[in-house]
């Protein structure tokens, strides 16, 4: 059985020997006297118990299959900020996939594996996610690439990570249970609210951690290192993160802007100049700015009205920072994201469009509720929190509570429904064509105006548009 923890400073040597190509952040000798700060904590204790159950249960697995088994990244990070994560990260010092396998079969959870990344990914059967890794070395090809991996020590996989707080790890074979590893001032980071990454190459490597720098800079509010903040800037200045594929560039972005305070974040990308690897003409400007600073007051007030009323608020802040963007922006947009159909439809509709009905909203001759009914018929959640947002922007009062009212009205309105249908039209003897589209449409109109409200009235609404065509069609 291989021993589950052995002694790592041999393997600071080796990282630094590795890499001749880059001067870690830190010194040598700094990186080894915070290596001798390896201690013992009870921070899983602030786990929920059945998680603790369930990571002793992996422990005494991993010790039976004779690998060393950690929690690892964000989670411990996490857990020293007393901040609540449920993503449960595992890496295997041996072999990862074969341990992620002993786990799906014992647990009966479902497994993919990542061959390729030695990386795999379970679902527990009651819903519960956990990452398995081997830990592992990575080297670039190019930089922007997907790396290529090859197992090696915890230390050496706790190197390739991207930030010092991030590259922390927590022991759970049972003799070690809870020993805490920290070979590069993780924690010492954590408590000076410092961002730093662990080799200078580490942007250029992967210009995916300039936007997770950004993310992390505005979720914990921590600062970026002096040299961690030259490197990103060196590293935004040049043309890296082009080469990202749309995808990877997607999630970025979207994780960025899923977090809680999303604006700070599209500033910052503003201040570093990021905006332009969405569209090279895509600009924070004064008129967008305020529309962007409005979303969040307009998902509060939608949340709090419309309790049901579900938007994808990544996408509402990509409709916002584009709304002044022209159609053929924001296009190339969608297609360097490479965004779903369903983004694509919202973020097209962000511009002109909304702009019309807004207009037409706030005339004062809208005032019937089927009115505003069929103007927002059609629209996202995603475009009428953006519709909201846009008002909130101009702060017009009273424009604003007319606007509010109309967007109430509509939400009434998207739950009414006729009694009858198409299938009552033929029964009352109307020869099925275009026109039973118009007659369901104005009886929904009529519904949702309160002129009708029993299905006696409604027969008699149609009885009365079937006499007013037939007297059209013999006249
Ligand atoms: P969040 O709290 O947003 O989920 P996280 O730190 O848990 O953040 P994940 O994307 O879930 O981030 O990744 C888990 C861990 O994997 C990170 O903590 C980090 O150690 C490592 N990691 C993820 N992405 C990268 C990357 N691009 N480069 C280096 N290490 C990474």
């Amino acid at each position: 059985m291989q021993e589950p923890h052995r002694p790592h400073f041999s393997y600071i040597f080796s990282i630094t020997q590795h890499r001749t190509d880059v001067a870690p952040t830190r010194t040598l000798l700094q990186w080894r006297a915070m290596n001798h700060q390896v201690i013992r904590h009870d921070l899983l204790r602030r786990l929920p118990p059945e998680r603790l159950t369930l990571l002793r249960q992996l422990g005494d697995l991993a010790d039976r299959g004779g690998v060393s088994l950690y929690l690892v990244g964000g989670v411990v990070r996490d857990l020293l900020l007393k901040r609540e994560n449920w993503d449960l990260d595992l890496t295997v010092e041996g072999d990862g996939i074969a341990f992620a396998r002993a786990v799906s079969e014992r647990y009966r959870a479902g497994l993919a594996v990542f061959e390729r990344f030695a990386t795999s990914r379970l679902v527990f059967p009651e819903g519960l996610k956990i990452d398995i890794a081997t830990t592992r070395r990575e080297s670039y090809a190019q930089p922007a690439a997907l790396p290529d991996v090859e197992p090696a020590s915890l230390n050496e996989d706790l190197y390739r990570r991207d930030f010092t707080i991030n590259a922390m790890a927590i022991q759970l074979n049972s003799a070690l249970f809870g020993r805490f590893y920290d070979p590069y001032g993780g924690r010492q980071d954590l408590r000076a609210k410092t961002l730093r990454v662990l080799h200078r190459c580490s942007f250029r490597d992967d210009p995916t951690r300039i936007f997770r720098a950004i993310r992390f800079e505005q979720r914990f509010g921590f600062r970026l290192e002096r040299t961690t903040m030259r490197l990103l800037a060196q590293a935004a200045s040049t043309n890296l993160i082009q080469q990202l594929s749309g995808p990877r560039l997607q999630n970025e972005i979207v994780l960025l802007l899923a977090e809680r305070d999303p604006v700070r974040a599209i500033v910052r990308l503003a201040q570093l100049k990021l905006l332009r690897f969405l569209h090279r003409r895509l600009c924070y400007t004064k008129n967008v700015r305020p529309v962007v600073t409005a979303v969040p007051k307009a998902l509060v007030w939608c949340a709090r009205r419309f309790p049901e009323f579900v938007t994808d608020r990544p996408t509402v802040y990509l409709m916002a920072l584009s709304s002044q963007s022209s159609p053929a922006v924001v296009a190339t947009m969608i297609r360097r994201l490479a965004l779903s159909r369903e983004q694509a439809r919202n973020l097209s509709a962000g511009g002109s469009r909304i702009d019309r009905v807004w207009k037409q909203l706030i005339d004062r001759k809208t005032v019937r509720p089927s009115q505003v009914y069929r103007l927002l018929a059609g629209f996202s959640n995603e475009a009428l929190v953006l519709l909201l947002a846009k008002q909130v922007a101009i702060q017009h009062k009273v424009r604003l509570s007319l606007l509010k009212r109309h967007l109430m009205a509509y939400m009434k309105s998207r739950t009414f429904k006729t009694v009858l249908t198409g299938g009552d039209l033929q029964t009352m003897g109307l020869k099925p064509g275009p026109q039973y589209k118009t007659i369901l449409e104005g009886l929904l109109d009529a519904r949702i105006d309160g002129m009708i409200t029993t299905e006696a009235e409604e027969r008699a609404f149609i009885q009365k548009r079937i006499g007013l065509q037939r007297r059209r069609a013999v006249s």
